[in-house]
This record gives structure tokens, sequence and C-alpha cells, in this order.
């Protein structure tokens, strides 16, 4: 099954985040619950990039190279899928 997955060329594995520094990343001032979407949204969020040709590894969007378990609790940060974010239908109606 590994060998079906893209990896990055510049990281192995040695560079996953575990769940210790999530947690020290999600404590910071960066992550203040004004900051942050709404538990559903985040949730939403997740299940989306799952179904991503471009999530990589459980975590990392290969379009951004961003953590997605941790920028996903931004409200500041959105999906850059080409053509359009695919978390953009959250809260649409
Ligand atoms: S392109 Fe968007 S949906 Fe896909 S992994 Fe990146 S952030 Fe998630």
């Amino acid at each position: 099954m590994r060998q079906n997955q893209r990896t990055c060329r510049s990281c192995g594995d040695e560079f996953a985040v575990n769940e210790r520094q999530m947690e020290r990343l999600l404590a910071s001032p960066a992550f203040a619950p004004e900051l942050r979407v709404s538990e559903a949204e985040y949730e939403s969020r997740l299940a989306v990039c799952e179904s991503c040709p471009k999530f990589h590894g459980g975590t990392t969007c290969m379009l951004c190279g961003c953590l997605v378990p941790v920028i996903a609790h931004l409200k500041s940060k959105n999906c850059p899928y080409p053509g359009g974010s695919r978390w953009a239908a959250w809260g649409e109606a």
C-alpha cells in the first residue's frame, strides 16, 4: 500500500509530526479560540481532505505542504485546490 502513496522528495518519515507536537502547536496563541472554526466545520474540513487526491499520509496537503489536522482549525486558512477550495461548500446554502 505504501508504494502507492506519493511521498515528498525532501522529507521522510522522520519529519512526521507526533501527537505531542500537535498539542503544543494547538496550545499556542496562533490557535486561540477566536481564530478557530467551529468543531463541526473542522471535522467537515478533515473529511473533505481525507477524500482528496492531494492528501498524503493522513496529515499533509501536497499542494500547500500544510499539516491539515493543524491548519484546518484556522478561520484564516483555506484549501488551495486548483479551481476552488474543496472546503468552500461549508456553510453555503
Ligand atoms: S487540496 Fe484542499 S482538500 Fe485537498 S488535501 Fe489540500 S486542503 Fe485538503
